[in-house]
């Protein structure tokens, strides 16, 4: 592949690039061809790689000035900015992701980087008062070796909100990505050794779930695990970081609602209706897709959905249309079984022209199913949205919240006292009133409730995440 300037069979370990034992293929998702191997990283590789950030903790990076450290950090989200069209091009082959969907991930990465290389001397403790003859105050300490297990579907916006709050805070970590989707990654440690990251305070070790994920996980020199991914995956790496009682952040997707009210300003309201369904071909963990609608309005806007279903471009990733193919075959297998549930009248919009080669879904708008129909509760992760009408607010929130999930909502509004109950009443960790996502928002705490996971990355909030507080109590009389 053209805009690979490096062998991405090599893992980063210590600050040295090493191939693993065994390979993986690398399929573009939109051709289904095999565009480059990748190392298949074994439990030895992952111990090496915690034995590294050990070393680094001890070392130059643990003993670096934190101003130093995100000085480090602004200077890889410059080359990050300068990179961006070419790990944009390999995130679209590697994903399947339209291009200037790679294009906004690649400049979310560099501002996640922007944003915590600013804030890596800005953590402070605080002094407490106490009784007399004590002075006491508290120190914001790095956790040590953090894990980063990351997913497929957003890789560099994930390694940004994770690794890049995780340095910012002098942790050293060792990156996980997804089998699937391990370029960017690679490419992104390049640039790190590049930008004067000392050794070991990254490594990136590629490999499968089962075997370098699960060595990662149950390690006993990892300190804290950060992993966004499935809700099946998310709790086996919790129990086995229960082993060794080392705490973790989990972000398991969602099942997002967007509440329309009679009152809504439709014409605002569509492109993110719509946009947060099909984003990614749908494998979003914040995907937007249950649409709820008033009863007085249901029509219009399923008609109006519909409507631009119907015109939605599907194709190769580099193509540049609205919406690319699924990862891989498998999830296009999983998407399909989904949709095989409901019965054909039950599909009031799909997008036709879609490519035979290639892991394409046609996205499709459900409606007529109860909300308790596992098109209405399920994770889909693929582009496929369900309208559900409601008659009053009261039932509104009661469907809203009526899944395992609480990942984000949207409410869409002009009734400013209904904006306030419902961003209290709704069960989930972002909620957005007259709009869905606010463009990503790097400084916006992000995280779950119930399946959704727990803990919280993006914003100052993830620097509090991967820090641990320390209460000193000094008695000087
Ligand atoms: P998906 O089903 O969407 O592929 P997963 O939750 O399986 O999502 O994958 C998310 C990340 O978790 C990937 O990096 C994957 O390699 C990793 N993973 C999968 N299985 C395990 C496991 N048993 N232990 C640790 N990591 C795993």
């Amino acid at each position: 592949m053209k805009a690979l300037w490096f062998d991405p069979a090599e893992m980063l370990i210590g600050g040295e690039w090493m191939a693993g034992a065994a390979r993986l293929d690398v399929e573009d998702p939109s051709s289904t061809d095999i565009i480059a191997q990748i190392s298949r990283g074994q439990t030895g590789d992952i111990d090496k790689a915690v034995e590294a950030a050990e070393n680094a903790l001890v070392g130059d990076w643990g003993r670096m000035p934190a101003f130093e450290r995100g000085r480090i950090l602004a200077r890889l989200g410059q080359m990050v900015l300068e990179r961006a069209e070419d790990l944009a091009l390999i995130e679209a082959m590697d994903v399947g992701k339209p291009l200037d969907q790679a294009r906004a991930d690649a400049r979310a990465l560099a501002r996640y980087l922007e944003f915590y290389g600013g804030a890596a001397d800005k953590v402070m403790g605080e002094t407490i008062p106490f009784q007399d003859g004590y002075t006491v105050y508290t120190l914001r300490e790095p956790h040590g070796v953090t894990g980063h297990i990351i997913p497929w579907n957003y890789p560099m916006q994930i390694i940004g909100r994770s690794v890049g709050a995780a340095l910012a805070m002098g942790n050293a970590c060792v990156l996980k990505p997804a089998e699937e989707a391990c370029l960017t990654a690679l490419a992104f440690a390049r640039l790190a050794v590049e930008a004067g990251l000392p050794d070991g305070a990254l490594n990136v070790v590629t490999g499968l779930g089962e075997e370098a994920g699960a060595a990662l996980a149950s390690h006993s020199g990892v300190h804290h695990i950060s992993f966004t991914g499935s809700v099946g995956v998310g709790s086996l790496i919790q129990q086995s970081a229960a082993r060794h009682i080392v705490p973790v952040t989990l972000e398991l997707g969602g099942k997002s609602p967007q509440l329309v009210f009679e009152d809504a300003d439709l014409d605002q309201a569509l492109p993110f209706l719509v946009g947060a369904g099909i984003q990614n071909a749908g494998q979003t963990c914040s995907a937007a897709s249950r649409i709820l609608v008033h009863e007085d309005l249901f029509e219009t806007v399923r008609d109006r959905m519909a409507e631009r279903y119907a015109e939605l471009k599907i194709g190769p990733a580099v193509n540049n249309l609205d919406v690319g193919p699924l990862i891989s075959a498998r999830q296009k297998e999983i998407v399909e079984g989904f949709l095989a549930q409901v019965e054909a009248d039950r599909i009031v919009g799909q997008a036709t022209g879609i490519p035979h080669s290639g892991h394409f879904v046609a996205p499709t708008l459900i409606s007529g199913i109860t909300p308790d129909h596992p098109l209405a509760q399920q994770e889909i992760f693929g582009p496929v949205q369900v309208l559900l009408p409601f008659r009053d607010e009261a039932e509104a929130v009661r469907i809203a919240n009526g899944t395992d999930f609480g990942l984000v909502a949207g409410v869409w509004t002009r009734d400013g006292g209904r904006q306030m109950r419902l961003a209290r009443a709704l069960r989930a960790g972002q909620v957005f009133i007259n709009n869905y996502g606010a463009g990503g928002g790097v400084e916006l705490p992000f995280g779950g409730v119930g399946k959704s996971g727990h803990g919280r990355e993006k914003g100052f909030e993830a620097l509090y995440g991967f820090s641990t507080l320390k209460t000193v109590a000094a008695h000087h009389g």
